[in-house]
């Protein structure tokens, strides 16, 4: 068994508690057993599991992996932590703000011989899953990913990267990407914000992504995806599963640690990781310096 720890109890956290707890019947799940949670509140027990200190938690013989649910901005420091430390790690995305800073992770995690897993429960919504088979085959023209949601909450970095599941989206659909221009109007007084950031694909097909947020506004994803002899403009409607979306991911990272995962696998996802990223970073720069 893998003792395990979850670190930051906030929606994501708590979720990640309750599958460790009852993890989905004969998969790689069922390997973990959860030790303790950290917060730096002082809290009850959480689920019947006990709040337990970092330094316990870093220091234990009997935990092997952390899950680390924090704001985005405590990522990083504490990915490097625990891999210092000898622990697995599965960070809730994005991994950190910065493109170099996860590519020291990773080389850390290898030198180490540990797994670094990124959270993207985004690619196994049925919706998601359901969009890739609609679309493939067909030749991309032009295609818009507008995201709406309520106001960022803060700590969770450049909207480039507290929305990088939008930008995965994108580059699992249509492959990598290059960005040609970015822009961020914010209205901080009103805790509105609108990012537009404009890409190309391979074949020089132009790709919009916008993350706009502020209060009232509805979470929702528009696209608009032009194809040489079609157009989808809705979401399709997936079929539901009965795992889960983090239990997906808990199933995932319990692979990757019994070596189910082959390494071409792994390399591709740290590629399609790492290149999002870059992308993130890219988005950052051009719009601060739009802004300035
Ligand atoms: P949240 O604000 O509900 O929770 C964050 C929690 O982390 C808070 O309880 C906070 O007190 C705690 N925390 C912050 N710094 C800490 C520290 N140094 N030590 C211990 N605890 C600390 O946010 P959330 O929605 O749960 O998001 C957490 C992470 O999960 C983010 O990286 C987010 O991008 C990712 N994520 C969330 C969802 C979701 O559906 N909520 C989905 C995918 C990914």
């Amino acid at each position: 068994m893998l003792g395990s720890v979850v670190v930051g109890i906030g929606i994501a956290g708590c979720v990640r508690m309750r599958d460790l707890l009852a993890p989905f019947p004969s998969s790689a799940a069922e390997k973990f057993s959860i030790k303790g949670f950290v917060s730096r509140r002082s809290l009850e027990d959480q689920q019947g599991v006990k709040q337990i200190s970092v330094t316990e938690a870093l220091s234990r013989d009997d935990i092997h992996a952390a899950f680390i649910c924090t704001e985005n901005t405590n990522h990083e420091e504490h990915i490097r932590q625990f891999l210092e430390a000898g622990k697995h790690v599965c960070v809730e995305y994005p991994m950190t703000l910065s493109y170099t800073s996860a590519v020291d992770l990773w080389n850390l995690a290898q030198q180490k011989g540990l797994v670094l897993h990124e959270e993207h429960i985004e690619l196994f919504t049925p919706d998601f899953k359901q969009l890739k088979k609609d679309i493939a085959g067909k030749t991309l023209e032009e295609a818009t990913l507008h995201f709406t949601g309520g106001s960022l909450k803060p700590n969770f970095g450049f909207p480039s990267f507290s929305g990088i599941a939008r930008l995965t989206w994108l580059v699992d659909l249509f492959g990598e990407l290059t960005v040609t221009a970015a822009s961020l109007v914010e209205e901080k007084d009103n805790k509105y914000m609108k990012m537009t950031a404009h890409l190309l694909t391979k074949q020089q097909k132009p790709l919009t992504w916008i993350e706009e947020r502020g209060p009232g506004l509805g979470r929702a994803k528009h696209i608009h995806f032009r194809f040489q002899d079609a157009s989808i403009t809705e979401l399709p409607a997936g079929q539901r599963e009965p795992v889960g979306l983090f239990m997906q991911d808990l199933v995932l990272f319990g692979r990757k640690l019994q070596g189910e995962v082959s390494a071409a696998e792994l390399q591709e996802e740290r590629s399609r990781i790492l290149h999002c990223l870059q992308l993130a970073d890219r988005i950052q720069q051009l719009s601060e310096n739009t802004q300035a």
